[in-house]
């Protein structure tokens, strides 16, 4: 029964995506004082005071990411 169940089964292929927010036009740097948050300017949150995602230079990309370099629609 489980051989049949799963003999056509094919996982679907992990994102190997290797962009970060790093080069995303929608990453942005909010300074506070001498320290420096970067929030994204598209992903909204409901646990930070601006209600924008804060993300890390290292967090990999999300489907909305844009290079640097290409326009804001
Ligand atoms: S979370 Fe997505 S849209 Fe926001 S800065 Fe990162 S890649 Fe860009």
């Amino acid at each position: 029964m489980m051989e049949t169940l799963f003999k056509n089964f094919n996982p679907v292929p992990e994102k190997t995506r290797t962009e970060t927010c790093r080069s995303c036009i929608h990453r942005e740097r909010w300074h506070f004082g001498s320290k420096i948050i970067q929030y994204c300017g598209v992903l909204s949150s409901n646990r930070t005071n601006n209600k924008k995602l804060k993300i890390t230079c290292n967090k990999t990309a999300c489907d909305f990411y844009k290079p640097e370099g290409t326009e804001n629609d």
